[in-house]
Order: C-alpha cells, then structure tokens, then sequence
C-alpha cells in the first residue's frame, strides 16, 4: 500500500533536516516543497510566529493537496527589545544576506545596546493543514538561554553557534541534532502536534 504523504511547508534545509529526523518514526511518506513543481513562497504577513505558520501550512496544503506541516519560528533577543523575532530570516537585509554576517551583526547590535542582559529564546510555531487548506492542530515551543560573545559550533542553522540553552553550557551549533531536537523550540512544538498528526494521517484512507 503507497505510504501517506506529508508535505513540510519549508525550503529551508536545516529546517527540512530537524522536521525529518524528528518525524521518521512516522510510517508517512515525507516531502519538502523543493521535491515538488515551483510555488510561490507564502509572504510572511502575520505578526506573530502562529500567525505565519497558519498562513504556509493553509497555503502549501491548497497549493498541493497534501497534508502540510509548517513552522514559523525565530529568535529572540532581550538586549535587542527581543528583535529580530519574527523578522529572523530576514534580518539584516542585504546588508547581511548570510548567517554569519547576521550573526556578527547581531552581536554588534548587542555591545552597542550595553543593555547588559545576555538573555535570549528561540521559538516556533508549528501548524498542521489537511489537504484541503484547514488548520487542524497547532502548536507553540521556546527554549530560553544565552547570546554567547562569539560564535561557536558547525551543526544546526542560522543562530544556532551563538546560542546556549539554559543548564548547558554547549551552543546548539556543538550539539548532535538529536540532543539540539530533546530541548529545542521546534523539537517542543513537535512533541505536541505528533499526536495530532498520528491520528489525522492514521484515519485518513
Ligand atoms: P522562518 O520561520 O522561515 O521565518 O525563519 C526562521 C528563521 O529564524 C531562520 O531562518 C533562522 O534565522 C531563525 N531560526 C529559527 N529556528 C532556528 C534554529 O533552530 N536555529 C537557528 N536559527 C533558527
């Protein structure tokens, strides 16, 4: 019998890598938008991480018929007045088109604040679409910690070598994906929408 199909909402590899692995229990079959026929990126209009995630997981799964799982999600920074939020992808702009530059820009941004505080979270919203568009669960995951002074660390993505979760003293960047996936924003929204995703793609025929 050909496997469900569960698309990820996402282009972004690092994202498509952490979904995967976490989910590969799941006897579904899953796919990333890069595997199908181009669409048009889903512009990130909402305000808030739940927001976004609702608009690509209704968005994907309309444009493909396929049950869809989408994150949005982002980090936060409290010397920064917890910018860049939900503008994560995109800060910087042009100015700063690649991770590290974001990086080096962020921790400048940081001195310059001479807020003091170190404290920053990374969070997720994750969002679960039937093939016909309709949100059918969703749920929300942060893990709170620290900017560290320089960045340290080669796996994950984005600003995984500056950050470390309270109780380590390791950045996501020096962590196995699998110890990154137990703590992580994405690995905590995860955990509560598998129930859901187990029993929507169990019952459907
Ligand atoms: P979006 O959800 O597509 O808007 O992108 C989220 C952005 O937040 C990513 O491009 C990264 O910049 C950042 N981000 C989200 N989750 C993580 C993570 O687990 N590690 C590092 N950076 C992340």
């Amino acid at each position: 019998m050909e496997k469900r199909k569960l698309l990820l909402g996402t282009t972004n590899k690092g994202k498509i890598a952490e979904l995967a692995e976490m989910l590969g229990d799941m006897d579904v079959e899953i796919l990333s938008l890069d595997q199908l026929a181009p669409v048009a990126e889903v512009a990130e209009t909402g305000s808030t991480f739940a927001e976004n995630a609702r608009l690509k997981a209704a968005a994907y799964a309309s444009a493909f018929q396929l049950p869809t799982l989408a994150d949005d999600s982002g980090f936060e920074v409290e010397a920064l007045d917890w910018r860049p939020g939900v503008f994560s992808a995109r800060y910087g702009g042009d100015a700063a088109p690649t991770f590290p530059e974001k990086i080096e820009l962020l921790l400048s941004e940081m001195k310059a604040s001479g807020g003091g505080s170190r404290a920053a979270r990374f969070k997720c919203a994750v969002a679960f679409a039937s093939a016909d568009g309709k949100i059918v669960a969703e749920t929300e995951g942060t893990v709170t910690g620290n900017v560290v002074e320089s960045p340290r660390g080669n796996n994950g993505f984005g600003y995984d070598p500056i950050f470390v979760p309270d109780g380590l003293v390791h950045t996501f960047a020096e962590l196995s994906s699998a110890e990154k996936a137990s703590l992580s924003h994405r690995g905590r929204a995860l955990l509560q929408i598998i129930p859901y995703l187990r029993t929507f793609l169990g019952n459907l025929t």
